[in-house]
C-alpha cells in the first residue's frame, strides 16, 4: 500500500436521488467509511481532508449560514443519512485528529455544478440542462421559490486546495460556495434562455425536508484563504451546457438543440 502526504476523503454521493437509494449505505460511509480513511491517515502521518457540507445546516433558520450556526436537522428523515452521517464525519475527524496529533481539514460545501456531471445526477442544475437540451419537461419541486447558492467545480476545487495546503490559521469547518443565491424558477428561466428550449416548466411535489433557503456565509474563506468564487453562475451554465450537449450526443442521447 503506498504511503500517502494528504488524504482527500470525497467519497459518498451528494445527490439526493443517489444517496437516499441506500441509506444505510450512505450512513455507513460517512462512518466507518471515514474512520478506515482516518486510520491510514494515521498510519502515514497524513493530512486529512474531510468533505462535509451545507446539508449539515439542515433546513437554515438562520441566513445566510455561517460556520457558527449549528443547524436545523431532522434525524430521522429522507435525508438523515446523509445529514446526520456529515455530521457525525465532523465530529469523528475532529477528535481522531486531536487524539492522534494528525492535521486535519473539513469543508463545508454548498451547491455545485460543473462539466463532468452525469446526466442521470439527478440534482437541479443536470436535471434541467439536460430536459431542455432534449425538449423535455423542466421538473421544479414545490413552488420553485427555493432557493440555492450555486458554485462552478473549478472554485470549488481551488478552495480544496487552498484549505488543504494552508499553514496556519484554521480552526474548525470552513463554508465554500458561491454566495450568489437564485430561486429554483430563476435558474429553470436562465437555462431555459441560455439552451433556446421551448420546454414547458412542470410541478412535481417538494420533496420532504427540502431546505427553503441555502447561501453560504464565505468571510472565513475570503479571510482565511483569500478564497472567493470566480466563475458567474453565466459562465459556468454556459460550459456546463457545452459540456452535456458534447457528452449527449457521444452517448447517444440526442438532444433537441443538437438535432437542430
Ligand atoms: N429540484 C427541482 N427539480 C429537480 C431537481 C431538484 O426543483 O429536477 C429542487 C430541489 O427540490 C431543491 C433544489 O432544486 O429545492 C436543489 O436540489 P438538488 O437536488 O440539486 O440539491 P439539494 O440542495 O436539495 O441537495
Amino acid at each position: 500500500m503506498p504511503k500517502f502526504d494528504q488524504i482527500y476523503n470525497l467519497a459518498c454521493p451528494a445527490s439526493p436521488v443517489h444517496y437516499q437509494y441506500d441509506r444505510v449505505k450512505t450512513a455507513l460511509t460517512c462512518s466507518h467509511g471515514t474512520l478506515n480513511l482516518l486510520q491510514k491517515a494515521a498510519a502515514d502521518r497524513a493530512r486529512f481532508f474531510q468533505a462535509s457540507t451545507s446539508e449539515i445546516y439542515g433546513d437554515p433558520e438562520v441566513h445566510p449560514q455561517t460556520e457558527n450556526y449549528r443547524g436545523n436537522v431532522n434525524t430521522v428523515g429522507p435525508r438523515s443519512c446523509y445529514d446526520e452521517g456529515k455530521r457525525f464525519a465532523e465530529t469523528l475527524v475532529t477528535d481522531f485528529g486531536a487524539q492522534h496529533g494528525l492535521t486535519t481539514r473539513i469543508v463545508r460545501i454548498f451547491n455545485t455544478y460543473g462539466p463532468r456531471m452525469h446526466p442521470d445526477d439527478g440534482r437541479v442544475v443536470s436535471n434541467f440542462i439536460v430536459q431542455a437540451l432534449l425538449g423535455e419537461d423542466i421538473t421544479i419541486y414545490g413552488s420553485g421559490e427555493q432557493t440555492r447558492s450555486f458554485c462552478f467545480v473549478d472554485d470549488l476545487v481551488e478552495g480544496f486546495v487552498r484549505l488543504m495546503n494552508a499553514d496556519s490559521g484554521i480552526d474548525g469547518p470552513v463554508n465554500i460556495g458561491n454566495p450568489n443565491e437564485t430561486t429554483v424558477n430563476q435558474l429553470a428561466e436562465q437555462i431555459l434562455e441560455m439552451v433556446g428550449s421551448k420546454s414547458k416548466i412542470v410541478h412535481h411535489p417538494l420533496p420532504v425536508d427540502d431546505p427553503r433557503r441555502r447561501k453560504p456565509d464565505i468571510s472565513n474563506a475570503l479571510a482565511r484563504l483569500n478564497w472567493s468564487p470566480q466563475v458567474s453562475l453565466h459562465d459556468g451554465l454556459a460550459e456546463t451546457i457545452a459540456y452535456f450537449i458534447e457528452e449527449m450526443s457521444t452517448s447517444g442521447r440526442r438532444s433537441s438543440a443538437l438535432a437542430s
